[in-house]
């Protein structure tokens, strides 16, 4: 049970419950190959079953932490910051995001755009949910659309989505990890019939690094 105070902290955004941060590479979407340092917070509701982080789904699992402590730790690594999740926009990321801007890093997000946008971004890559669809702010602000690809309706959602999204987000479909053999030639032979898209593929696992 956390204290009132910690618990006020975590609700303005000044703590936020921390799962796991780690200097890698961005295996996927755009950024694909470039170094970077991954925020990954606490806390998820949108429920997706074939979830490979379902670990964060529970905040109360993972400890508040001042973002100060983790802006410190995110300078020390590298200039560009990946805050992904669980889903970060549970929480109030301007405090954060601000923090970091003022470190001189590029800050970017991984969401699935299902709560207000909050923080200060210089990339956001929306990976759309059904259970969960995005808010207009998130498919308007969004450079970069990534739909993951788990069964063939998928496809639909896709288009779906990207009649939603802003004309300049950068169009991704991505296999989901358990169905990449049955998916991925389906994403091949589906980009090159509709050139909008573009191939993601979680090279991270496939270089077995986090
Ligand atoms: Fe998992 Fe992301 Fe779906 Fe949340 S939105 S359940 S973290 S895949």
């Amino acid at each position: 049970m956390l204290s009132k105070e910690i618990q006020a902290e975590v609700e303005k955004g000044t703590m936020l419950p921390l799962m796991e941060e780690f200097y890698t590479i961005q295996g996927e979407g755009f950024h694909t190959g470039t170094a970077a340092y991954f925020i990954r917070v606490g806390g998820c509701d949108v429920g997706c079953h074939w979830c490979d982080v379902k670990e964060s789904w529970n905040a109360d699992l993972h400890p508040p932490t001042h973002v100060d402590r983790i802006v410190e730790n995110a300078s020390r690594f590298s200039e560009t910051v990946v805050v992904t999740g669980g889903e970060p926009l549970t929480w109030d990321m301007t405090a954060l995001t601000t923090k970091l801007k003022d470190a001189n890093r590029r800050v970017h997000i991984e969401t699935s755009g299902a709560y207000p946008l909050t923080g200060i971004w210089d990339w956001i890559c929306l990976s759309p949910k059904k259970m969960k669809l995005p808010v207009q702010e998130v498919y308007d602000k969004a450079h970069e659309l990534k739909v993951i690809v788990h069964n063939k309706h998928d496809f639909v959602f896709a288009e779906e989505q990207a009649d939603s999204v802003n004309k300049d987000a950068i169009l991704f479909l991505q296999p989901e990890w358990s169905k990449k053999e049955e998916m991925t030639p389906l994403i091949v032979e589906y980009v090159m019939k509709n050139p909008k898209w573009r191939v993601s593929l979680q090279t991270h696992k496939y270089l077995n690094i986090p």
